[in-house]
Formats: C-alpha cells, structure tokens, sequence
C-alpha cells in the first residue's frame, strides 16, 4: 500500500476532529440547516459507503473519544448511531456504494491481519471475513464505517478500498 494512504489512515482520529469541527462551526456560525449536513452524509455515503461517522462527525468524534476514555461507553455509541439518520442510510449504502473494500486474491497470502483488525470481524469471527470467501464481507455490511484498519493491516496491499 502507498505510504500516503497509510498515513491517512493513522492519522483518521485527527481527521475526524478537524473535519468534524468544521461541520459543527458551519452549523452554528453559518446556521446551516441540520438537513442539509444530513443530505451530504448521505450523498457521501453514496460514493464512498458510511464515512460521515468516523471521519467527519463531531458527535462520532466526541463518542470515539469517550469509548477510548472508558469500554463503558460504547453501548452509548451503538445508540447514537441508532439515533442518527445519516448512519442509518449510508450504513445500507456500504453494500451499493462505488468505493468498496476490495482484495486481490491473487496476492493475498491468508494472514488473518485484517480480520484481527476489523471490529465486525473480531465480533463475528464465524459470520464476517475479509479474505475467506465462504464468509460475508464486513465492508459491505451496516456496522462498517470506512475505519479502513484492515486496508492498513494488510501486509502486501492486497487490500484496497477503491472503485
Ligand atoms: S473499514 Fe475494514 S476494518 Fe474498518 S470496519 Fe470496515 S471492514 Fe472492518
Ligand atoms: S491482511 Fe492482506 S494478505 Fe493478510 S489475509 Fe488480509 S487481505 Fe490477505
């Protein structure tokens, strides 16, 4: 994998909080109907699967940074993710949308680092993989936020989240 891409993943949490300051700033400075930061979740979602949680939200930002603070909170996570439309829709989306995870199973070498990474896969082991064929895809599925830890997992690139 790209240097670049790999450094973009590991600094996710810092993207999350410029671009999800923003999104709050934007909403109270410019008094941005909450509809609109909900159409452009969801157009998002569109092109690139649920990526608004964990990259852009201010709400995502603030529970992550709860959920590192203390394991207590991630029910509380679930939950605002259950109150959130755009998670709601661009979670459906990761099944249709035109950035996908892909592998290339002619270079996959069968590690396992993905799966340890991912926290669908590491939840269920017997229902998700990412490189076992006989296995649903954890990218496609609701609960994927573009996290993109296994894309950085992967050991020879044979992971990419692409077209
Ligand atoms: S981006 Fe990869 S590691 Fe993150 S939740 Fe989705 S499938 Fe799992
Ligand atoms: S980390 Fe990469 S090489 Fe290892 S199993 Fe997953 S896709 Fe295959």
């Amino acid at each position: 994998m790209k240097k670049a891409t790999k450094f973009i993943i590991s600094k996710r949490i810092i993207i999350l909080a410029v671009l999800g300051a923003l999104t709050y700033f934007a909403k109270s400075y410019f008094h941005i109907s909450i509809w609109y930061i909900v159409l452009f979740g969801i157009g998002t979602g569109v092109i690139f699967g649920k990526v608004f949680c964990r990259w852009m939200c201010p709400i995502g930002f603030m529970m992550e940074l709860m959920m590192g603070g203390s394991s207590q909170f991630s029910s509380m996570y679930q939950y605002h993710k259950m109150g959130c439309p755009i998670a709601w829709v661009s979670g459906l989306l990761n099944k249709w949308s035109f950035f996908k995870i892909k592998i290339n199973n002619d270079t996959c070498i069968k590690c396992g680092k993905c799966d340890k990474e991912c926290y669908i896969s590491t939840l269920e082991p017997a229902k998700f993989s990412l490189y076992k064929p006989d296995k649903l895809k954890p990218g496609a599925s609701y609960s994927c936020s573009k996290c993109l830890k296994c894309v950085a997992a992967c050991p020879n690139g044979s992971l990419k989240y692409k077209v």
